[in-house]
């Protein structure tokens, strides 16, 4: 009789049981996803990302526990294209959102055809909520709870569109509600409690739901101009208001952690951190650092879009992985199709990638894995126009024909383009053709004739 030796067979054993455990087979209650989502925060400004004063103990500790990507785009400068491009996985002017950001005078926003994250996750039986700022269109119709949100409390635009916050040249009268569903519950909410509010909810909102799949959206109003802390966090940073604001949002990260583990739920939890675009410079102390990148709000430099995300998941995320890898936030929505085993219901083209094996830093990687590696990334200036583009460690800026080597001069200060007309070539071709595949292809917003709220009679004061 045929006796196999004993060694290779336990050999193979070990092998396999490793690869249980680093590639993970889906849980048959499949994980919770957090997605926390700052306002202008910079990639400069987390203690984990070298910023010398802010104290982010919270930050710091998932980033020590989970994952710290140091090459992670968003696909906008500005507010509203880029929210529609991470909960759409969908470059914005691919669902017509890239003209900037919406105003409270606007009528339209992100269409509901177009599938989100949430719509995504609610269809695989999670119960779907967001707190916070939403920004993709305010009128009725167009609010979370047409977009595959259950829940929804926050701002339905920028805190500076408030009547107290008007600037020269502003021609019409803001309001800010806040906004639960969506009905309005309070007219110009004390900015103060912003952060404390919605983390409250958030939590609430985990304790209703811990014995069932769920995913929060976490788009907190601050660190975005005008900035506020409450009253136990105001005046104790080093670095001054804007380091109370983030060391409350870092609070807030806690308060999340806390109640994902008061439930036993922590390592069925998949926890994103990051921001939606950089700091508003112009602000000086008020606005925050891009650290040593270029730039900040508003522009294609690297400090406009390059920021800080934080993934963490444990058991399944690798702790302490400092990962260079090139991840968007276009990649979120088809990576989170991935790790909830969610059908993908949608028959529109997207823009994302699955990035699965990088979050769960599997060290095999597939040849779709490796194709990965040849892909690309898009820069639209704040005013959706094709600005740039992004391939391994060069970065292309049409205006003014500038190639930078990122990897080598994170700071983008040589441009050398001179020296390889080539690339600057055949990266700009790539550019022109994907934009006009995207443009041809573009879908439209939707545009409502419903009123907006009833403002109140006092909004020009
Ligand atoms: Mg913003």
């Amino acid at each position: 009789m045929f006796r196999p030796p004993l060694i290779p067979i336990l050999i193979l054993s070990v092998v396999l049981a490793g690869c249980s455990t680093t590639r993970q087979t889906l849980p048959s209650f499949p994980p919770n996803v957090v997605i926390i989502f700052a306002d202008d925060l910079g990639y400069g400004d987390l203690s984990c990302y070298g910023n010398p004063t802010t104290r982010t103990p919270h930050l710091d500790q998932m980033a020590a526990e989970g994952m710290k990507l140091t090459q992670f785009y968003v696909a906008s400068p500005v507010c509203s294209p880029s929210r529609a491009a991470l909960l759409t996985g969908c470059y914005p002017k691919r669902v017509g959102m890239e003209k900037h950001v919406i105003f409270p005078q606007y009528d339209y926003g992100l269409h509901p055809d177009e599938i989100t994250i949430a719509d995504l996750l609610r269809e695989r039986g999670y119960a779907t909520a967001c707190f916070g700022k939403w920004h993709l269109g305010h009128r009725p119709g167009l609010l979370p709870l047409d977009q595959g949100f259950d829940e929804f409390l926050g701002v339905p635009y920028s805190n500076d569109m408030s009547r107290f916050h008007r600037k020269p040249g502003d021609k019409y009268p803001h309001a800010l509600p806040l906004i639960r569903g969506n009905d309005v519950v309070q007219w110009e909410p004390d900015q103060h409690l912003l952060t404390k509010v919605l983390t409250e909810g958030a939590v609430e909102f985990i304790d209703r739901n811990h014995d069932r799949p769920f995913f929060v959206y976490l788009p907190h109003p601050m660190p975005h101009i005008p900035i506020y802390a409450s009253k136990e966090f105001e005046g104790q940073s080093p670095r001054g208001l804007y380091g109370d604001v983030i060391e409350e949002i870092d609070w807030s990260v806690g308060e999340i952690r806390a109640a994902l583990e008061r439930h036993g739920i922590a390592n069925n939890t998949l926890v994103i951190f990051t921001s939606d675009n950089g700091p508003w410079l112009p602000f000086k102390e008020h606005g925050g650092s891009a650290g040593p990148l270029r730039g900040g709000k508003g522009s294609n430099w690297e400090g406009g879009q390059r920021e800080p995300c934080i993934v963490w998941w444990p058991g399944h995320v690798p702790a302490g992985v400092v990962s260079t890898e090139i991840v968007t936030a276009l990649d979120l929505l088809p990576t989170m199709a991935a790790l909830t085993g969610s059908e993908w219901a949608g028959d529109q083209p997207i823009d994302g990638r699955n990035m699965r094996s990088v979050l769960l830093d599997e060290p095999n990687r597939t040849d779709e894995d490796r194709a990965l590696e040849d892909s690309h990334f898009l820069f639209y200036t704040s005013r959706g126009e094709l600005a740039g583009i992004r391939r391994g460690p060069w970065k292309l800026l049409l205006a003014n024909d500038e190639l930078y080597h990122v990897e080598s001069d994170i700071s983008e200060q040589w441009n050398v383009a001179q020296a390889n007309g080539a690339l600057v070539e055949e990266l700009r071709e790539i550019a022109l053709r994907h934009d006009a595949e995207i443009t041809r292809l573009a879908r439209p917003v939707l545009q409502v004739d419903t009123p907006p709220w009833e403002w109140p009679a006092d909004r020009s004061k």
